[in-house]
């Protein structure tokens, strides 16, 4: 298939600077993420009926009643990934449509991200071939296991919210290592960072946010 990845008009490069901008504005400071943020055509990763609205802040439906997670979302969570340098190895849990995953993929190494939605897997693999994403390695399943053949990872960053972090996640996180996530406290997500450390475990607690659930099994 022929696809266009320079896009025109509200997908232009311009566009897309323009986000940049904004996220810079935003607080975004890591030079790093936002040329990342610069190079990724999110354009792509939207139905194309949406498409004119690809560059906005806002997150944006992509079937199955999930979401793509605004700009700002994905920059900061990427942004937090990097907090201690350089990453070789991470895991995302909640692929959908493969956005993050892209941006991901344009400062670290190797990414790995697992989906519950076998279409939506189907999909981000379509997604992320068109916009040439070849350092990332989807699953169908259940990230509540998370992929422990590929462990330890410097970081694990789930884009669904849970009550609590999944014991084997937690186990696949290096010394040091740390998993950014969404946690559900009463009726308010927080942006969590859990460190793995020589003792344990640290929770840090930043800005409320809001995200799909972290549902059990696959489908
Ligand atoms: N990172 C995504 C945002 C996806 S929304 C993006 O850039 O588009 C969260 C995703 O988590 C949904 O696709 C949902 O199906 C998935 N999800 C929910 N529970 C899951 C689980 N237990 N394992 C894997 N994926 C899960």
């Amino acid at each position: 298939m022929n696809v266009d990845r320079s896009g025109i008009g509200m997908t232009s490069q311009r566009t897309r600077m323009r986000m940049v901008e904004r996220l810079r504005q935003q607080g975004i400071k890591d030079e790093i993420v936002l040329s990342a943020m610069g190079e990724v055509p999110r354009h792509l990763f939207v139905d194309e009926a949406l498409s004119h609205r690809a560059y906005e802040d806002i997150s944006l439906p992509i079937g199955f009643g999930q979401t793509i997670s605004q700009p700002l979302t994905v920059a900061r969570m990427t942004e937090l990934a990097r907090a201690n340098g350089e990453l070789n190895s991470v895991l995302e849990i909640g692929t959908g449509c493969g956005y993050q995953c892209a941006v991901l993929a344009r400062v670290c190494k190797l990414v790995h991200s697992v989906e519950r939605l076998l279409l939506l897997t189907a999909r981000a693999r379509t997604n992320l071939r068109n916009a040439q994403v070849i350092n990332v390695r989807l699953r169908h399943g259940d990230g509540h296991a998370g992929v422990p053949t590929s462990a330890p990872f410097d970081v694990i960053l789930m884009t669904a919210a849970a009550t609590h972090v999944p014991q084997p996640l937690l186990e696949q996180l290096r010394l040091g290592g740390r998993m950014i996530l969404p946690l559900l406290k009463g009726s308010v997500q927080y942006l969590s960072v859990i460190q793995r450390t020589e003792k344990g475990y640290t929770e840090k607690k930043l800005d409320p946010v809001k995200f799909v659930p972290l549902l059990p099994g696959t489908g």
